[in-house]
């Protein structure tokens, strides 16, 4: 705590001109809009003021707490007074690399980053389009859906990682990516900064009306009108979590203004004023009931943030396979 303050202090020094949100709801920040006041919130300009002032943080030992769009975590009705966040909000370059491919920071919205691909003529992230995340979230998660992931289409992932605060650029094959994970998730520690897309020419028009029809299918399927966080369970293997949420007759099933929504039972939505601890309660009812009808146990996609939850800045080594340190980071990829 007391660390805490003093790289909130050191960080107004650092960068006076900084925009840094203090007390700040996090329910304006998250899609499921819940969330009680975040200690601080940081927003650097550009990737270097972002390195640096993770540098700040880690002298006082304190691991920074990424925010994306919030599109994929229930914060706690308490707050969080015991992280410090730092938004990817500005972190938006977005541009055709030489070759083709795209280059993109980690705050550009994963529906831009489709757009930008289908007006320069390139195929392959139409199914990105209806998703409200960012490119760093999605890269943390293996976003995806219709058939579509970002492991697809990503060439290499730019990151800084916490512990050493070495840059590090790492190739598709290398980052782990699988159903809804990454090797970003289970190291921890990694502050996703930018990725390269390579994608397949085709016609704009063409790719224009995939993007239409999938963003057709989601607003007939999904409560697209009631916040919410997306598919609150993982897939499980061999079943669907909505199929087996409705077999246990749970569509429409409350706790306080929590409900499984009644158009799409793998969405949890708030139907105003819901707190955390409902939300929080009507999954786990949900997962035991589904699980005594069923016998499958439905795991969480949605990040669940307790009132205390806080990170440690000294993690185990960075992720060591073919990692190719960038900016004249110690070469990590010699050792280990
Ligand atoms: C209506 C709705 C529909 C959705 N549909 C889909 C879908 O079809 N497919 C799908 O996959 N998901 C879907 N989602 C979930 C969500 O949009 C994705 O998980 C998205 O990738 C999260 O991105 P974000 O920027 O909002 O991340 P956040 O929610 O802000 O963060 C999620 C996690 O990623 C971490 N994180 C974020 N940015 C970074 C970064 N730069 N570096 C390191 N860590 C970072 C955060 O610390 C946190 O742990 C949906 C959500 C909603 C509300």
């Amino acid at each position: 705590m007391e660390n805490l303050e003093l790289a909130v202090r050191a960080v107004k020094e650092a960068f006076p001109g900084m925009k840094l949100l203090e007390q700040e709801p996090m329910s304006a920040h998250s899609s499921f809009r819940i969330g009680g006041p975040a200690r601080v919130i940081a927003y650097p300009q550009d990737v270097t003021s972002f390195s640096r002032l993770c540098s700040i943080l880690k002298e006082h030992h304190i691991a920074p707490f990424i925010l994306g769009n919030g599109t994929n975590i229930l914060f706690p009705d308490e707050g969080l007074q015991n992280l410090f966040l730092v938004s990817t909000e500005n972190l938006q370059k977005i541009f055709l690399l030489p070759d083709g491919a795209i280059y993109a920071e980690a705050g550009v919205s994963l529906a831009r980053l489709s757009m930008f691909a289908q007006e320069n003529g390139l195929k392959g992230l139409e199914f990105a389009s209806g998703i409200p995340g960012t490119i760093g979230g999605g890269c943390i998660m293996n976003a995806g859906a219709y058939g579509g992931e970002l492991k697809d289409v990503i060439e290499s992932v730019v990151f800084l990682y916490v512990p050493d605060q070495g840059l590090y650029e790492m190739l598709n094959a290398d980052c782990g990516f699988g159903y809804r994970q990454s090797i970003f998730q289970k190291t921890g520690g990694c502050l996703i900064l930018s990725a390269v897309f390579r994608l397949e020419p085709d016609d704009p028009e063409a790719i224009s009306a995939r993007m239409r029809e999938l963003v057709e299918k989601r607003r007939a399927k999904q409560p697209l009108d009631l916040p919410s966080a997306g598919s609150a369970f993982r897939r499980p293997e061999g079943h669907y979590a909505a199929a087996l949420i409705e077999g246990a007759g749970l569509k429409g099933f409350r706790v306080g203004n929590a409900q499984v929504s009644e158009k799409h039972a793998g969405f949890v939505v708030n139907l105003g004023g819901a707190t955390s601890h409902e939300v929080y309660d009507l999954m786990m009812e949900v997962r035991s009931t589904v699980y005594q009808k069923s016998g499958v146990t439905l795991e969480p996609e949605v990040m669940i943030l307790p009132p205390d939850y806080h990170l440690e800045d000294n993690g185990p080594p960075a992720p060591r396979n073919r990692i190719f340190p960038v900016n004249g980071a110690e070469d990590a990829s010699e050792s280990g």
